[in-house]
């Protein structure tokens, strides 16, 4: 039987060469010797790093417990002792290295795994790396056909503002899809945002930290979007102060006329003269067939002129003393209902 074969490293503590067999390799760093060394070492900086702070005093007190009860039930089974002919002393010094040419003999080395003794297949000095791999490369599995897809997925909630946070970084999202969960599909390269299988956004990704990476055109709809918002609200207060005001609302966008700054120029004049005598104003331009701010300035102005009143005066009133006279939509009170039940449910199980 062909002796198996073996890696050797050197070690990352003590640098000496050491052997280690095919059935013993886990992918070892340091000689057997310098192993306990190091993870005693390791377990002595972790301690410390953890005792800094009280929480990390806590959570390591914690895992030396856990430790100690799994030590009750775990054996240590040490590996039987094996010649220290596995293991060259380094060159160091020259004394070392005319130590190591006087005991090193001409026939190659017998090799024996440093863990478990195991005689080696003797090493294959005369072939290169890259002649092994030109010899074993026919044996090798062929790369599939199709690249395995290797992008990171993961699930984000998109809060209130159109951005979805991945890795760092906040990436825009069409606003349309707030508050909901989509998927992000990132690779090297690329962040893409999926809403089920539709992809909503694609941004090239930043290493970066707290960067917002935005694409102008979510940008540029959430801007129009909001400019019409503004724009139905502006309308929506001033129809229901002054009815008669949608019709000519309307005449106005059936001459093609701006409704944003015809809506403006209602609210102002609301402002300054009040409901009632702009909804007469109004109606007054609605019958000369004028649907304009100036007919509605002029008829409101003749009025006051009639009625030999000053001159209206705007009256800049803080925002909040505005906004009292601003209808309230009352929520729904169902739910507090559902409170008092529940609440009546648990005083019967208290009472049984
Ligand atoms: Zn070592
Ligand atoms: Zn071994």
């Amino acid at each position: 039987m062909q002796p198996p074969s073996g890696r050797l490293y050197l070690c990352a503590r003590c640098r000496a060469q050491v052997f280690v067999c095919r059935q013993c390799d886990r992918g070892n760093r340091y000689c057997r010797d310098c192993a306990a060394h190091a993870r005693r070492d390791s377990v002595r900086e972790a301690g410390q790093r953890y005792q800094r702070s009280r929480r990390g005093r806590f959570a390591h007190a914690a895992r030396a417990r856990r430790y100690r009860v799994r030590r009750q039930f775990v054996t240590h089974h040490g590996s039987p002792d094996s010649p220290a002919d596995g293991v060259l002393q380094p060159d160091r010094d020259d004394a070392v290295a005319l130590a190591n040419a006087a005991v090193r003999p001409a026939a190659p080395p017998q090799l024996n795994c440093r863990f478990c003794g195991t005689l080696l297949s003797p090493l294959d000095r005369a072939m290169t790396v890259r002649e092994a791999f030109v010899q074993e490369q026919s044996l090798l599995l062929p790369l599939p056909a199709n690249p395995f897809p290797v992008e990171e997925q993961v699930a984000v909630k998109v809060g209130k503002t159109p951005y979805v946070r991945f890795d760092l970084n906040d990436y825009t999202v069409p606003h349309t899809h707030v508050r909901r969960t989509l998927s992000v599909r990132a690779d090297l390269n690329q962040v893409r945002v999926f809403d089920g299988a539709e992809m909503i956004a694609s941004h090239r990704r930043s290493y970066d930290r707290a960067e917002q990476i935005e694409d102008p055109q979510h940008l540029k709809t959430l801007v129009e979007f909001k400019r019409e918002a503004r724009q139905h609200r502006g309308i929506n207060s001033l129809t229901r102060a002054v009815p008669s005001c949608q019709l000519l609302l309307m005449r106005a966008a059936e001459r093609g006329a701006n409704i944003g700054g015809l809506t403006t120029a209602l609210l102002r004049l609301l402002d300054r003269y009040g409901a009632v005598e702009l909804q007469a104003a109004v109606e007054d331009a609605l019958r000369a067939g004028s649907a304009h701010t100036n007919t509605v300035r002029a008829a409101l102005e003749r009025r006051r002129a009639a009625r030999g009143a000053p001159p209206p005066v705007v009256i800049n009133l803080p925002e909040h003393v505005r906004r009292k006279d601003a209808p309230v939509q009352p929520h729904r009170l169902d739910t507090y209902d559902q409170l008092t039940r529940e609440e009546g449910d648990d005083v019967d199980h208290d009472q049984q």
